[in-house]
């Protein structure tokens, strides 16, 4: 069983409800969800954060995240795509993903 939460995930080797997933990502429900829609968009290697991104990762997640938007039907309305990076940008979980938040209004500058 590996250490990492979003390894487990991504071998599908702990539970989590999965709404899209390719050859390098897969995406899954947030476990508590900061809006009606709250997904995770993970690559399947592990990478600790943003900052050890290649460049064509970081396009994966990106193209990734717009598509379970998209999917969800929230092209119209919009969405948010961010990833928390360390301490100061609120990581808790020290495996790269990108959150998609959409379906309420959601406030700017961030907390
Ligand atoms: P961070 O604070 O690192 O930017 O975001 C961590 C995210 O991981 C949060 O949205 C939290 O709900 C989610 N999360 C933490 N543990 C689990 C888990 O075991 N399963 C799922 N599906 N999400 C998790
Ligand atoms: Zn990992």
């Amino acid at each position: 069983m590996p250490e990492c939460i979003f390894c487990g995930i991504a071998a599908r080797q702990l539970p989590a409800a999965v709404v899209h997933e390719d050859e390098h990502t897969i995406a899954f429900d947030a476990l508590n969800p900061a809006a009606p829609l709250h997904v995770l968009v993970v690559p399947k290697r592990h990478v600790a954060s943003l900052s050890e991104a290649d460049p064509e990762l970081a396009g994966r997640l990106a193209a990734a995240s717009a598509k379970v938007a998209l999917a969800a039907g929230y092209g119209e309305r919009g969405y948010r795509v961010l990833t928390n990076v360390g301490p100061d940008g609120g990581q808790s979980v020290f495996h790269l993903h990108f959150h998609v938040l959409a379906g309420r209004s959601l406030g700017w500058p961030p907390g």
